[in-house]
């Protein structure tokens, strides 16, 4: 009998087996957080789509990221976790350079992406967002329609009109909200519930077909049933795109993620697999936050 668990995500491609050691410690000792079957989905040969090296960042005269490196491979999920103020949303607004919009803030090191340096004078930063999207912590809709919500960006890009309908079709459906909306979508984005919300910020940030999704606590906003739902979505999305999830909640990150990164005081002090990072993790600092002795 085959003493390998063998997971295969649904691109069927190669995919790692979890040795029967790993099996064993699919429930982390430390604060008792469940390790998905999704976080052992992982494709030890997926290339990285983003490759980030030496990063420091500052806000004015404060440093905000020190000599952050770290890997993003192509779809998977990556968490970074880690106490409030340690840098995860810097971190991942200087993914696709929405920093810049704060004045006197400062990066150094590079950040690789399809052969360009993303910081780069040169970058296009509009079509740089067109390729990583990003979805907030506050689901954020305009107060136009459901469908000029997600039609908004194809506009911008100057999709024809043909191709708009659909394309926003495609988003919704890929959003896992076209049923719900499919009878109203001309009516306010507004009426819809937080979770809805949420799901059609992601059908915008889809939309223009990114290659990488930013997620800044995407369901720190929403219930339980409605974060059940984001998290579902996540892991769905990952077929066809590369998600980099910032989340507070440690459970969430071992719910979704095949990466994790722990950030403390700007430094990212551990990065690796989910499964090793929760079970096994290498600095005594990760173990101590994910035990709950502190953060
Ligand atoms: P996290 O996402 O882990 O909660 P942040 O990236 O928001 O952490 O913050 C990291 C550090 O940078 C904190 O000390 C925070 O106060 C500081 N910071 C965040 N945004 C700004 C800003 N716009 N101006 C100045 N300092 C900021």
């Amino acid at each position: 009998m085959e003493t390998d668990h063998v997971s295969v995500n649904q691109s069927e491609k190669t995919v790692v087996s979890v040795k029967e050691e790993d099996q064993q410690a699919t429930s982390s000792p430390l604060l008792e957080i469940e390790i998905s079957e999704i976080a052992t989905q992982v494709n030890v040969e997926a290339e990285r789509v983003i490759d980030v090296q030496d990063v420091n960042f500052y806000y004015g005269a404060k440093q905000a990221l020190f000599r952050v490196s770290v890997p993003i491979h192509r779809n998977h999920v990556t968490a970074f976790i880690g106490p409030s103020g340690c840098g995860k949303s810097t971190f991942l607004r200087t993914l696709n350079r929405m920093n810049e919009f704060v004045e006197g803030t400062r990066i150094e090191g590079n950040a690789w992406f399809g052969g360009q340096n993303i910081y780069a004078p040169t970058v296009d930063v509009i079509s740089l967002r067109q390729r990583i999207g990003m979805v907030f912590q506050r689901p954020n809709p305009f107060s136009s329609s459901i469908f000029e919500n997600v039609a908004y960006g194809l506009r911008v890009l100057k999709f024809p009109r043909h191709a708009i309908h659909e394309r926003v079709e495609e988003s919704l459906r890929g959003a896992a909200l076209w049923d719900e909306v499919k009878d109203r979508l001309h009516k306010s984005a507004l009426g819809l519930s937080g979770g809805q919300q949420q799901r059609l910020c992601i059908a915008r940030a889809v939309a223009p077909r990114p290659e990488v999704i930013l997620m800044d606590e995407p369901c720190s906003a929403l219930d339980p049933l409605a974060t059940l739902r984001v998290e579902e979505l996540i892991n769905k999305l990952r077929e066809e795109y590369t998600i980099v999830l910032v989340t507070h909640n440690m459970q969430q990150a071992a719910r979704v993620s095949q990466y994790t990164g722990f950030f403390l005081q700007g430094k990212l002090v551990e990065w690796g697999l989910t499964v090793d990072v929760f079970t096994h993790p290498k600095q005594k600092e990760t173990e101590d936050y994910i035990s709950g002795r502190f953060g």
